[in-house]
């Protein structure tokens, strides 16, 4: 059987290992918080021996109405990671060229191979940092789509509102601009960049988001798109149909019912990320500005001792060898748990 190479070649996606019994699982940025009770009722609520509505009406109107876009603008797929691969669909194939900053989302090489298209990847600078300059400067006649990631997974860090507005200006508007804004509810920076007050200024925009990290929907596999129409109409023939289920669009209208609950996990969340980040700090380890729900140990080549420690411990982190270690940020106690393994590591790194 003759299978395409560059997807052989494609390791199968790596998913955060799960904790041992009575350890923390920070490896996956999910929220550690258990769906509120609403929820709950609205996925009970749902005719599964039915197929969902293909359009997601209700839950699209709703978010274009946040937006303050016409509902055409929104797409809503099984999780941002479906629609990364519904709009790379839609815009790439076979010689044409992916930029996108490294190190960054594992998935994005992934979109690249399955496409045929070639990645260009940007290293991020010393601060973990998307080095937008040159990945405006990588764009070539070939390239069709370029992922601004904001804030960056794993390293944490955000993209600014001028320097994001430089970048759109040098980028040709034939060029599609993905802004993944998976972890956007964390972001505090108020110089960050916010893709929802970007929309309409640029013809070639899109912005990703997600019910899976803030509002804590990541089993139901729920995420949305928002950019020009006919950019989103290809994207939804490209798309597998009838993913989006009618329990995760119910959860998904529900949680935006609840959301001042929510966000008020969030702000707790939020809380815990600076703890971790500052604590490490002052254990003497090299972490960046962290804007998401995790924070990114920037371990070099001790990275697979650092990760043993976690192992050992009992604590899930995802280690990304040899550059460093993501943790995700999870209930008080595993935030303790982190900083008391690190101050037992740090000084044999
Ligand atoms: N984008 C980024 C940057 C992510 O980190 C993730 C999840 N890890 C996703 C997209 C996909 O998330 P989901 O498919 O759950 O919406």
């Amino acid at each position: 059987m003759q299978l395409r190479p560059e997807v052989v070649a494609l390791a199968a996606y790596r998913q955060g290992r799960p904790a041992r019994p009575g350890g923390f699982k920070l490896s996956s940025n999910e929220n550690p918080y258990p769906p509120i009770p609403a929820v709950v009722a609205a996925i009970a609520a749902s005719s599964v021996n039915r197929y969902p509505e293909q359009a997601a009406t209700a839950l699209r109107a709703r978010l274009a109405d946040r937006l303050g876009v016409d509902a055409d603008r929104i797409q809503v797929g099984a999780g941002s990671v479906a629609l990364l691969h519904a709009l790379t669909s839609a815009a790439m194939g076979q010689g044409d060229e992916i930029v996108y900053a490294w190190r960054s989302f594992e998935h994005y090489p992934v979109l690249a191979a399955v496409a045929g298209a070639r990645a260009v990847e940007v290293p991020v600078d010393a601060d973990g940092r998307h080095d937008l300059a040159a990945m405006a400067a990588a764009v070539t006649p070939a390239t069709r789509v370029v992922i601004v990631c904001s804030p960056n997974n794993p390293t944490g860090t955000t993209v600014g509102t001028d320097e994001f507005a430089a970048f759109m200006a040098a980028v040709p508007p034939h060029v599609l601009v993905l802004l993944d804004e998976a972890y956007a509810e964390f972001v505090t920076d108020a110089d960050a960049v916010r893709g929802a007050e970007q929309l309409g200024r640029y013809p070639n925009l899109v912005l990703l988001r997600t019910f899976s990290k803030a509002f804590g929907l990541a089993g139901l596999r729920v995420g949305y798109a928002a950019g020009p129409e006919y950019v989103l109409d290809a994207s939804r023939a490209a798309a597998v149909p009838l993913s989006v289920t009618e329990p995760a669009q119910r959860a998904a209208l529900a949680a935006l019912d609840h959301e001042p609950e929510l966000s008020a996990r969030v702000d707790a969340l939020v809380v815990q990320r600076d703890r971790l980040a500052t604590g490490l700090r002052h254990l003497g380890l090299d972490v960046p500005e962290a804007q998401g729900n995790f924070v990114w140990l920037g371990t070099g080549p001790a990275t697979g001792r650092a990760a043993d420690a976690f192992d050992a411990a009992g604590v899930a982190v995802r280690a990304f060898p040899p550059d460093g270690i993501r943790v995700s940020v999870g209930e008080p106690e595993s935030v303790d748990a982190v900083l008391r393994i690190a101050a037992g590591f740090v000084g044999n790194l």
